[in-house]
């Protein structure tokens, strides 16, 4: 009996130095990420579109700025389409506009072309202008125009809005990631091809369709990360089969979704069935 208690008091403060070690790790990491990401935040000036003050640039991006701010409304009406529901505050939208993607970086902590905070959405145009000028984007078809980023993050700040910071991290990461994909035209999904993605999910490298959030990731299987544009393409591709299958049930599943209603809840009310036998039926459907 001593013996056991023992090992039992052994074990237990086996789990308190791992625990310990653990919160002294991510303690230093945020404190090190956070360190450039603090004074980018201090020390950067943003100059402000005079024709429409949602829009903040860095010098040398006033051209591309304003060929933006003709557009703006238009990007947003496609969000409020696409979506089924208009912005809460479309006055609240904030557009920030990099010309050097290292800065852009330090600020967002983001390496993607574009990223969303809750009410502020990011984009790094000097590395999407140098994307698209590439000898590879003029021959193939690259998604992430500034455009096409532009809808992708509106999509994340369209649900955010919605449904607040901690409700919008209740729904799981695979489907706001695959809805910006889909409504931005696969923006974010870089040139993942349909085939590649199709074989990666038969042979088992696949998201798991979880119906809510896992922490603050997403869980997957097999050779394939959370938050690439691999993860994204199979993400589209699921969300577009569960439009297709039934239109009239999306919309009401996105509606609600939208009007904070529990994610795993909606897709019985409409399909008839969860979505773990949704993503059965997808895979079959392949
Ligand atoms: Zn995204």
């Amino acid at each position: 009996m001593i013996r056991i208690d023992r090992i039992m008091i052994k074990s237990q403060s086996y789990k308190v130095r791992k625990f310990v070690v653990r919160i002294f790790t991510l303690i230093s990491f945020v404190f090190l990420l956070s360190c450039s990401t603090v004074h980018a935040h201090l020390t950067y000036d943003f100059n402000v579109d005079l024709k429409d003050r949602r829009l903040l640039f860095e010098d040398g991006a006033e051209k591309k700025v304003s060929e933006i701010s003709e557009k703006l409304e238009s990007y947003i009406k496609k969000i409020e389409t696409l979506h089924f529901s208009n912005f809460k505050e479309p006055s609240e939208i904030r557009l920030y506009f990099f010309e050097d993607h290292l800065r852009y970086s330090k600020f967002t902590t983001s390496s993607a072309h574009g990223s969303a905070a809750f009410k502020k959405a990011f984009i790094s145009l000097s590395s999407i202008i140098k994307r698209q000028s590439s000898d590879l984007c003029k021959n193939e078809d690259c998604p992430e125009t500034v455009e096409g980023v532009l809808l992708h993050e509106l999509s994340h700040l369209h649900l955010r809005q919605h449904l607040g910071l901690l409700r919008s991290y209740s729904v799981p990461k695979w489907f706001h990631e695959g809805l910006a994909t889909s409504v931005s035209g696969g923006a974010g999904a870089g040139r993942v091809s349909l085939e590649g993605s199709k074989r990666r999910i038969l042979s088992g490298s696949h998201f798991i369709p979880a119906d809510k959030r896992i922490r603050f990731g997403s869980k997957t299987v097999g050779k394939i990360y959370s938050g690439t544009y691999r993860f994204n393409h199979q993400a589209q591709m699921f969300v577009e089969y569960l439009k297709s299958r039934n239109p009239a049930a999306f919309q009401k599943a996105l509606v609600d979704i939208v009007g904070g209603k529990k994610f795993r809840a909606v897709w019985e009310s409409y399909y008839g069935v969860n979505i773990s036998t949704l993503w059965v039926d997808f895979t079959a459907s392949l």
